[in-house]
Formats: C-alpha cells, structure tokens, sequence
C-alpha cells in the first residue's frame, strides 16, 4: 500500500514559494509527478497556487493540459521533428534548445501568424541539452525577429546538489551573462537542490521537484515533509537454523537462529535488488512492530525477507504491516541502503501497490 499525502506536497511548495518570493515558484512534475501520480499530484499543487508547471514529454504536457486547463505549461525536452503544432494545439511551451527547434516554432508562428511563447534553454556547461553560449549570444542579437517572443531563458545547474561545486558558481556566471542579452525576458537556473543556494540563483523563476516530494535536494539539508508512506503485509513468519542461507543465491548466511517474516513486496513494486543483504553488507531496513529490522538476503521479484529475531517472540503475525518508506524512514535513507538517489526511489514505486492519497 502506498500511501500519499497531497496536503503535505501542496504545503512543501508553499514553503518553497514563500522562500523564493518574489521569483515565481513552478512545479516540475515530469514522470508521472515524480511517480506519485500527476492526476492528483498536478491539481493539488494548483490548488496550493503553483501556475507553472514543468514536464520532460510531450505526452505528459497533453495528459497535464487535460487536467489543469489554465496551468502555463512547460515541455523541457522541446521539439521533436513535426510536433509543433501538437503543443501549439493544446497550448503548451516547448523549451527549445538547438538551433532547429527555435526555427521549427519560428515557423510555426509566421504560418499561424502570432507569436505563441516558448522557452530558450542556454547550456552553461552541463551539456546535455540547450543551444551553446555562441548561438545563445548570437540568437540574443537577433531575438526580437524570430516570429516569437520568448516566454523563458533558462538553464539546468549540474551540481546544485554539491554545495561549492565550482561548476555550480561557473553556470551561475554564465547565465547571468547569457540573461543580460534578453532584456525584459524571465529567466530561470534554478532546481530544488539551486533554490537552496541563494537568491542569487533564483531569477525569475526557480523550478523544484524533488524537493516538493519530500526529497533531499542537498545532502545534509534537511528534506521538507515527508509524502510518501509504503507498507506491505507480512505473508509468512518462520524460523531457520543458524548456518542456512536465505533466498536467491543463497548470499547471506545466518549467524545465529533466526526468525524470519517475509513480506510480499519486492523489485517489481520499486523495492530496489541493490537493497538487498548478504554476508558483505546489511541492506534496506523496515519497521515491524515499531521495531527496525533489516532485509535478510536478497530482494525478490515479489518477496522480501526481514530479519525478526531481536524482536519479541510472537511480536510479529502474519498480515501485520512492514513500512518501507515512513516512521522515520526516508526516501533516502532507502535509497542510501540501494546504491541510488531518491529521485530514483520515488520514480521506481511501481504501479502495482494499491495506491492511496490523503489531503489536498
Ligand atoms: C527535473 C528538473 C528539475 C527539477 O529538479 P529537482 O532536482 O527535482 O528539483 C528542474 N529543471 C530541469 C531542467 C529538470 O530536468
């Protein structure tokens, strides 16, 4: 059972708004709200006062255009050959970052005869995506003739995370070059972990994700509200000798007798494999019985093994409840425990849980 709580993302990006005020605060809920879910997630973050909003695909500014009719809407992976006239259709801003894509819109609005909004990414030394600071510099002398005005100049920080990454004070300075070309045009640098950083890399727009689904954006600073509460029912309880391994592989070999409870979650619901134990290393921890236990051996496709024997005998039943993320348990703390970043917790939930959400 995953568990959502729309309440506490809608007051995380108040928090986020109010501590970037006077920039505008957007929403990024690109992959389906960071996996929480956009057709709940998109209008209770409306709701909370967020107006822009940003997705990777086009597919996913179509299914957000549905839901929030009034939102303006941004599609961070731009234009793809012959899919202008999707976004000028549904009202939806492509971020243009390459030469081609500024002139397929450019087109597109001679051909309709008005100018439609659309964002300029510049990339300040990510590279990744977005026109080079030479085209930037020379789009800047040349701008006012494209056949649109745009709406955004925006670029991606690659380290915001790493607090004094000299790549992060770099992109700063170059941006703020790049924004000084396009006078009068709103510009944008910053993720949750750069709007941690200062106003000065707030702009006029700063565009949070993980932070609003009670993410670490910065590690050591702490995350807003925790969103997301995963549990699983334990499916069996049983003992095993000390000497015997357990599950797949037979990786980790018990030191002591034990009693087991094995809980019907597992990879395929985002329970990540890497987080599994062994005799090398303790994986992923979940609290049964208010207790801490760790995963025993590896994680399975739909199954997963905790360690109960420190707790009192008969403390745990079949059909009691293991919670995964929640308590105490972070999507981080989960994520340290699996080789990966929170970012990737969230996204992995699968889609097989039953799914609940509260608040909003
Ligand atoms: C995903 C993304 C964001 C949001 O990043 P967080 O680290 O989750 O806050 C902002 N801007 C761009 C371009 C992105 O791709």
């Amino acid at each position: 059972m995953l568990t959502i709580d729309l309440s506490a993302i809608a007051d995380n990006w108040r928090a986020i708004a109010a501590l970037s005020a006077p920039s505008d605060c957007a929403a990024v809920v690109k992959a389906n709200a960071y996996g929480l879910g956009m057709a709940r997630v998109a209008p209770a973050l409306w709701r909370a006062g967020a107006r822009n909003f940003f997705v990777a695909h086009l597919s996913e500014g179509l299914e957000l255009r549905a839901l929030l009719p009034e939102a303006i809407i941004y599609v961070l992976n731009g234009l793809l050959p012959e899919v202008a006239d999707v976004y000028a259709d549904a009202d939806l801003r492509p971020v243009l970052g390459s030469a081609p894509e500024i002139s397929d819109w450019s087109d597109l609005c001679r051909d309709r005869n008005t100018s439609l909004p659309a964002a300029i990414h510049v990339d300040t030394g990510m590279h990744r995506l977005g026109l080079s600071l030479e085209e930037a510099v020379q789009l800047s002398g040349t701008f006012r003739l494209l056949g649109f005005t745009p709406s955004l100049i925006m670029s991606h920080l690659a380290c915001a995370d790493m607090p004094g990454h000299v790549l992060t004070a770099r992109q700063r300075m170059i941006f703020a070059d790049v924004v000084r070309r396009f006078p009068g045009v709103p510009a944008s640098l910053a993720n949750s972990a750069g709007t941690l950083l200062g106003r000065d890399f707030r702009f006029e727009m700063v565009r949070p994700g993980i932070f609003l689904y009670g993410g670490v954006a910065i590690a050591g600073v702490p995350p807003l509200q925790p969103v997301v509460r995963l549990e699983a029912k334990v499916i069996q309880v049983l003992s095993a000798p000390a000497g015997e391994t357990v599950g797949y592989g037979a990786v980790q070999r018990l030191k002591r007798p034990s009693r087991l409870a094995t809980v019907a979650i597992g990879y395929a619901d985002g329970l990540f494999r890497a987080g599994g134990s062994s005799d090398m290393v303790k994986g992923a921890e979940a609290i049964l019985a208010g207790r801490r236990c760790h995963l025993v051996g590896r994680v399975s496709m739909d199954l997963a093994t905790l360690d109960i024997t420190d707790l009192p005998e008969q403390a745990v039943e079949r059909g009691d409840t293991a919670v995964f993320l929640g308590d105490g348990i972070g999507v981080d703390d989960l994520a340290a425990r699996s080789g990966t970043i929170g970012y990737e917790v969230l996204t992995s939930l699968g889609a097989r849980y039953a799914r609940r959400y509260v608040g909003g």
